[in-house]
């Protein structure tokens, strides 16, 4: 079934590519390529671009929400090199957490994501909350073990009210699928997304698991967003590599764009 009241999303994650005054240039561009109605856009560039990506869309599009792609567990402190979260409101209004790749560099554990992840509610941002199994973890059969522990270690000291009420989406990202051009089937996605949403609701949210948007990440493209939207239960991408390019966001957006009609039009 579908359900109407989600939101139909596309996030770009630029991870470590444009300098400031690239990210506003690009901000501008892809904003201007992507007015749709109905779809939710967030760009998350580096850190030291969210000023610039902020101010080029305030100009331009202020539809679009700016999100950063990392925050820390802690308010302030001796952490030489990060950003709290109270330090980014007025820059962002949505932030990553968990994502892959900071959990295999930065040795990001289920228990730190939980607290970054409250810290990102605390000060207003909206979260995407990334999770997904290795490679060989798939292989094994195990992926929607892994992405239970990955839920259960991150939510366990947040209640379903607080996460709903600060908007959690949740990303599926298969981490074999990001970054290397072998994306999952929209199937396989699809399965992920109920299985997430049954942990949600073994962890308490009951039918509010109903409500939150889960998106697929890894490898999307404008040639296949089209697999992953044709599942009920995906409501959206968290795109890499595509996300640089504005001819692949203004082909995935104008995809989602569908979705969100076809939503609208069924409720
Ligand atoms: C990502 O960075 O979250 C991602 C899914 O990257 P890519 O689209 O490049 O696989």
């Amino acid at each position: 079934m579908i359900h109407r009241m989600r939101d139909v999303v596309v996030a770009a994650n630029w991870k470590m590519h444009t300098t400031p005054a690239e990210a506003g240039d690009l901000a501008r561009t892809i904003a201007a390529r992507t007015r749709v109605a109905g779809v939710t856009r967030v760009i998350c560039p580096p850190f030291v671009g969210l000023a610039a990506v902020r101010d080029a869309l305030a100009g331009s599009d202020p539809d679009v929400g700016v999100g950063a792609q990392n925050v820390h567990h802690e308010l302030q402190g001796a952490y030489t090199g990060e950003v709290s979260a109270p330090m980014l409101v007025g820059l962002a209004t949505w932030v990553i957490v968990g994502h892959s790749e900071r959990r295999r560099d930065a040795a990001e554990t289920d228990e730190l994501v939980g607290r970054k992840l409250g810290r990102a509610l605390d000060a207003g941002l909206r979260p995407i909350l990334c999770v997904g199994e290795q490679l060989g973890e798939r292989e094994g059969g195990e992926q929607e073990a892994v992405v239970d522990r990955q839920l259960r270690g991150a939510l366990r000291d947040l209640g379903p009210d607080v996460l709903r009420a600060g908007g959690l989406v949740i990303a599926y990202e298969p981490v074999w699928a990001i970054g290397t051009g072998r994306n999952a089937s929209g199937r396989d996605a699809a399965i992920m997304a109920g299985a997430i949403r049954s942990i949600l609701t073994g962890l308490g949210w009951d039918a509010g698991a109903d409500d939150v948007p889960v998106l697929y990440g890894g490898s999307v493209t404008s040639a296949n967003i089209a697999e992953f939207l044709a599942e009920p239960s995906i409501d959206g991408a968290l795109v890499g590599g595509a996300s640089l390019k504005p001819d692949e966001m203004a082909g995935i957006v104008a995809r989602a764009g569908l979705t969100a009609a076809a939503r609208s039009a069924a409720g």
